[in-house]
């Protein structure tokens, strides 16, 4: 029999897990390996040492061992905003009128606003053991680099962050925060590095892009002593960190003997979702139990519903190593849609791999179906999501109303990925009826592909 379930799953300080849980440790058929854009050959972790800290360089390439222990400092770090509620959305439920029950795991608790923060305080403190003077990293809509400044700030390490001159324009808020943690803000392309100044040479006026500012970010940390890079999502070890969500998400339902039926989450880089299902997927994986795993992504950048298996270019400028993922072609630019962490043209190795192993779904959404799912969560349930989250709602509320269709009672658990108070000229578009609905055309996603290097 189940115990009540109350609005909201706190779990205690002691509950916080002691390790994060390494997904690839438990597959059969592994991800594959970076390779090095010059040799091909895959990365060694000598030269990953280059680019990232050596911990996190070896966190990167261990595809052995199923539990990696949290350091003290990190765990500590953690409990200022963890564990983090997973919630029963009783009211959304009702509103709905579904039989299903729904649960979502809130990211948002925190001053970055989002998930990021999980795995910016482990890159921060490895930098910080190694004796590293600070990281370079880029954003997008700004939300990694908020996460990272506030960690940065923490370890007092110094944080340069490239951020993409559109943001950095339309979006003054989320530098400011960046710049309230002490970290020091370049709009990208900019005259600071070779590869941005090629790319103002030949687009003068561009309003940048993240793969450009990953190419800068990257050169910047490989021309200065004592900085590494740091990247929010796609690889490996931001997977592994990010798998705390899960494993509280996991250890909530097993304490009131609920075992979901299916787990949805929004995919940029994937490292959300990857976390999030990261102990649902072991468990699957070692033929324990049997889950529905569905990955959402926009319509206007649909890497895993439309995109090629290959490996591929992790950044436009191509000085990244090169990682077997679904992509659109590193040379592709969505459209402007408002989830601006979910517009990267590939995939997470990791989740990948699953999908083509058919062990995970994917689904594409429309964005204003986004935003009216957003917005009829907020006034349900209260939190005004992120655009990005909102992807998951809405085919949480889907799934939700197929049940009630068919009278089942599915137990639905989602991933809340964070709080949207910086997006609000997006919900301005949408609220005056002038947000559109792009989907790239097959001739436009071709010219992507064609970008994708041949190897062999
Ligand atoms: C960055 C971001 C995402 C995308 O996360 P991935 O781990 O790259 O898939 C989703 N939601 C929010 C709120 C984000 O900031």
């Amino acid at each position: 029999m189940n115990k009540e379930i109350p609005y909201k799953i706190y779990l205690d300080e002691t509950e916080l897990p002691n390790s994060w849980l390494n997904l690839r440790a438990f597959m059969t058929k592994k991800p594959a390996p970076l390779l090095n854009p010059k040799t091909l050959q895959p990365m060694t972790q000598e030269e990953l040492s280059a680019i990232f800290c050596e911990e996190l360089a070896k966190q990167e390439i261990d595809d052995t061992t199923k539990y990696i222990q949290i350091p003290k400092e990190v765990r500590d770090f953690y409990k200022m905003y963890r564990p983090a509620p997973l919630v029963r959305a009783y009211c959304l439920e009702k509103a709905l009128g579904t039989p299903a029950h729904i649960y979502y795991k809130f990211e948002g608790n925190n001053t970055s606003g989002s998930h990021k923060l999980n795995s910016a305080i482990a890159q921060a403190y490895y930098a910080k053991e190694q004796g590293l003077q600070g990281v370079t990293t880029e954003t997008g809509a700004g939300q990694w680099g908020t996460a990272l400044s506030m960690a940065c700030s923490y370890f007092g390490l110094d944080c340069n962050v490239y951020m993409v001159k559109v943001s950095y324009e339309q979006k003054p808020f989320r530098r400011e925060v960046m710049r309230t943690y002490g970290a020091k803000v370049t709009p990208s392309p900019s005259q600071t590095t070779k590869v941005g100044r090629q790319i103002l040479e030949e687009f003068p006026g561009t309003g940048g892009s993240l793969g450009c500012a990953i190419s800068e970010a990257v050169e910047a940390s490989q021309t200065k002593e004592g900085y590494r890079y740091a990247l929010g999502s796609v690889l490996n070890q931001v997977l592994l960190h990010q798998s705390i969500i899960g494993m509280e998400t996991k250890t909530a339902l097993d304490k009131y003997g609920v075992k979901a039926d299916m787990i949805i989450g929004c995919a940029g880089g994937g490292s959300n979702l990857g976390g999030l299902i990261a102990p649902f997927m072991a468990e699957q994986l070692e033929g324990k139990a049997n889950y529905r795993f569905i990955a959402v992504e926009p319509a206007s950048c649909p890497s895993l519903t439309r995109g090629k298996y290959a490996y591929d270019f992790c950044d436009t400028g191509r000085v990244c190593p090169l990682s077997k993922m679904y992509t659109l072609g590193s040379g592709f630019i969505p459209s402007a849609s408002h989830a601006g962490g979910l517009r990267y043209h590939g995939m997470t190795s990791t989740l990948s791999e699953l999908y083509d192993q058919g062990l995970m779904e994917a689904r594409s959404v429309k964005q204003t179906e986004v935003f009216e799912a957003a917005e009829y969560f907020a006034r349900v349930e209260g939190i005004l999501p992120a655009p990005e989250s909102a992807h998951a709602i809405k085919v949480a509320m889907d799934e939700a109303k197929k049940c009630k269709e068919t009278g089942e009672k599915k137990t639905i658990v989602f991933g809340l990925t964070g709080t949207g108070y910086f997006d609000m000229y997006a919900y301005e578009k949408f609220h005056d009826g002038k947000m559109d609905d792009y989907i790239p055309t097959e001739e436009e996603l071709q010219k992507g592909f064609d970008g994708i290097p041949k190897l062999q």
